[in-house]
C-alpha cells in the first residue's frame, strides 16, 4: 500500500519581518510539538529568500519538514518599486499598495493547493494557517474542503482594537476630531475609551471608501470567518485584552505566545542567534562587548522597528536629548522618512559632530541591529520602541520596561495597554507630526531609568519583572498555559474540535 499522504500544513505569512519572523518562529514550534507535520510556508520570491537565509542563519538547524514556497510576484505590476515585496524597503505611502497586491497571490495560491492536493492523490492539507492580513486564504481553504485558521502577530488587545476600530470607524462620530477627543470603541467596556491621537494618520481619515478601508475591512471581515485564530500572546498576561477579542471575535482563541527563541526564556544572556535574513549593522558580538562595558540596567536601546521612521526633525531633537541625557544608548537609525530606505547612513541627520561628542555613551547602529542579543543584556534598562507587538514580547520576556512612541498599525493601542493595564511604559510622542524637545526626551529617560518622579521607573521595571516570570512560566513543558494551548492546537489540527 502507498504510504498516507503527508499531514501538510499551509502557512501563509504578511510580507513584513514582524509577520515572517513569528510565522517561521510558529513552524518550529508546531513541528517540536508534533514531528508528523509537513509544514509549508509560502510567499514571495524576496520574503522566500529572507526566510532562507533566517533559516541558515539560525545556531541550530530548524526541522527538515519545514518547506518554502515561492509564488510569483512582480512588484512592478502593482505600481511598486522593483524588488519591493516586503515593508521594510516601502515608504508608508506606499505600503498600502503592497497591501493590496498581496491579493494578488490569491491565484496562484489557489493553484499550489490545487498542485499539493493531486501529489497527495486527492488528500487536501490539514489546515491552512494564514495571517491576518491575508484572510483571502479563507476562501481558498473552503473551496478546497479544508480549514483555515488566522494567526495574529499581534496582541490580543491591538488585534481586537484594531479590528473594532478598522470595521466601525467608531472615531467618526467625534465631532471636530480634535486630538484629545475621546470615543469608545465597540467591543470594549465603555469607561476604556480610545483617543485620535492613538490612531494612525490613514485611519483617521478612513470613510469607508479610501484605499485603506478597502483593504481592511475586507479581509478583517473573511478573518472572522476562519475557524479559530492563534495569538502571538500570553493568556495571563493580556487577561483583559484575550476577553474582549474572544468577546469580539466569537472564535477559539489559542495564546501560544510568545514566539521566541527558546534560550531567550531560560534566562540566558549572550547570543542568542539571528531569527530574520537581515544582515545587522554590527556584529553581535561587538554589540554584546560594548554591553559588557556598562554598568546593569544604565543602556537605552533605541529601535522603531522593521518599517517606520521618524522625521530628520524628530531624529535631531532626539539626539539632543540623548546626548542631554548622558545615558548610555545603542540607537539603530534607518533612513528618516523621505529618504530612501535602502540608501546609506548620512551624518547631516544628526546634530554636527553628535558621534565623536558622545564617544563611548552610544553606539549608532546603522539599519538593523542584533535586536533580541541586546534586549538580553543585563545592563539593557529601558527600550524606547515603535511599541510593535515583537519588540513589545522580546523586551517583556526580559523584564525591560519601555518608553513609548507608537507610529503605525495598532502599535499606538499596544502603548495605551502598557500604560494602562501593563503600567510597563510611559509614551513620549506618538506619530511622525509631533514636535519633541529634547528636555522631555531626557524627563522621560530620567524617570524610566534612574526611577526619578516618585520611584515611578522602579514601579515599571518591578511590574516588568512580574511579566517576564508570567511568560517563562507559560512555556514550560507540560505546565506552561501557552505549552498547553500550542498542544490543544495540534490536536485540534489532527483529530478535530474536542
Ligand atoms: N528587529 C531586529 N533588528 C532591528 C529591528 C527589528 O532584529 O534593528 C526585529 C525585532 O526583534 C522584531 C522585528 O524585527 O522581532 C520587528 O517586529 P515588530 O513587531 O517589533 O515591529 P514591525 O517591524 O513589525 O513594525
Amino acid at each position: 500500500a502507498p504510504p498516507p499522504p503527508p499531514k501538510h500544513i499551509i502557512m501563509l505569512p504578511f510580507m513584513a519581518q514582524g509577520h515572517l519572523i513569528p510565522f517561521l518562529e510558529l513552524a518550529i514550534q508546531i513541528l517540536h510539538h508534533h514531528p508528523i507535520f509537513t509544514i509549508s510556508i509560502v510567499n514571495t520570491p524576496l520574503n522566500i529568500n529572507y526566510l532562507r537565509s533566517a533559516i541558515a542563519n539560525r545556531p541550530s538547524p530548524p526541522p527538515s519538514q519545514i518547506h518554502l514556497v515561492s509564488l510569483p510576484f512582480h512588484s512592478s505590476d502593482h505600481h511598486l518599486p522593483p524588488n519591493s515585496e516586503n515593508t521594510d524597503g516601502l515608504p508608508f505611502n506606499q505600503i498600502i499598495k503592497l497591501f493590496h497586491a498581496s491579493t494578488a497571490l490569491q491565484p496562484p495560491f489557489s493553484e499550489f493547493i490545487s498542485d499539493i492536493i493531486a501529489k497527495q492523490l486527492g488528500t487536501p492539507p490539514v489546515c491552512i494557517i494564514s495571517d491576518s492580513f491575508m484572510s483571502w486564504a479563507n476562501e481558498v481553504a473552503t473551496s478546497f474542503g479544508t480549514v483555515n485558521y488566522t494567526f495574529t502577530t499581534c496582541g490580543a488587545y491591538g488585534t481586537a482594537a484594531y479590528d473594532s476600530i478598522w470595521l466601525n470607524l467608531p472615531h467618526r462620530n467625534l465631532v471636530d476630531g480634535g486630538s484629545h477627543d475621546e470615543f469608545p470603541v465597540p467591543g470594549f467596556p465603555e469607561s476604556c475609551r480610545f483617543s485620535i491621537s492613538q490612531l494612525h494618520q490613514y485611519l483617521r481619515a478612513a470613510d469607508g471608501e479610501d484605499e485603506w478601508s478597502r483593504f481592511f475591512q475586507p479581509q478583517i471581515s473573511m478573518s472572522l470567518q476562519s475557524n479559530g485564530w492563534l495569538c502571538n500572546t500570553v493568556e495571563e498576561i493580556e487577561v483583559f485584552g484575550l476577553e474582549v477579542l474572544r468577546n469580539y471575535i466569537k472564535l477559539p482563541v489559542w495564546c501560544i505566545g510568545p514566539l521566541l527563541p527558546t534560550k531567550m526564556l531560560k534566562g540566558n544572556t549572550g547570543l542568542v542567534g539571528p531569527r530574520s535574513g537581515k544582515q545587522p549593522g554590527i556584529p553581535p558580538e561587538k554589540c554584546i562587548e560594548w554591553l559588557d562595558s556598562h554598568p546593569p540596567r544604565s543602556v537605552l536601546y533605541i529601535s522603531f522597528g522593521s518599517q517606520n521612521t521618524i522625521t530628520e526633525t524628530q531624529m535631531m531633537e532626539l539626539a539632543k536629548g540623548l546626548e542631554k541625557s548622558k545615558k548610555p544608548f545603542i540607537w539603530v537609525i534607518r533612513p528618516p522618512i523621505g529618504f530612501d530606505l535602502k540608501g546609506e547612513f548620512r551624518p547631516e541627520w544628526l546634530p554636527l559632530g553628535f558621534e565623536d561628542r558622545i564617544g563611548k555613551q552610544g553606539l549608532v547602529v546603522h539599519k538593523w541591529a542584533p535586536q533580541l542579543e541586546i534586549l538580553c543584556h543585563v545592563s539593557t534598562g529601558a527600550f524606547l520602541s515603535h511599541c510593535g507587538w515583537n519588540s513589545v514580547l522580546e523586551s517583556l520576556s526580559q523584564g525591560v520596561p519601555l518608553i513609548g512612541w507608537p507610529l503605525a498599525a495598532e502599535q499606538g493601542y499596544n502603548a495605551k495597554m502598557l500604560v494602562e493595564e501593563m503600567g510597563v511604559c510611559v509614551v513620549l510622542t506618538s506619530g511622525i507630526h509631533s514636535r519633541i524637545e529634547k528636555e522631555e526626551v531626557r524627563r522621560v529617560i530620567e524617570v524610566v531609568l534612574d526611577g526619578t518622579e516618585d520611584g515611578k521607573g522602579e514601579a515599571m521595571r518591578k511590574k516588568a519583572s512580574e511579566l517576564r516570570e508570567l511568560i517563562r512560566a507559560s512555556v514550560e513543558i507540560k505546565k506552561g498555559s501557552s505549552y498547553k494551548a500550542m498542544s490543544d492546537f495540534v490536536s485540534t489540527i489532527l483529530f478535530g474540535f474536542k
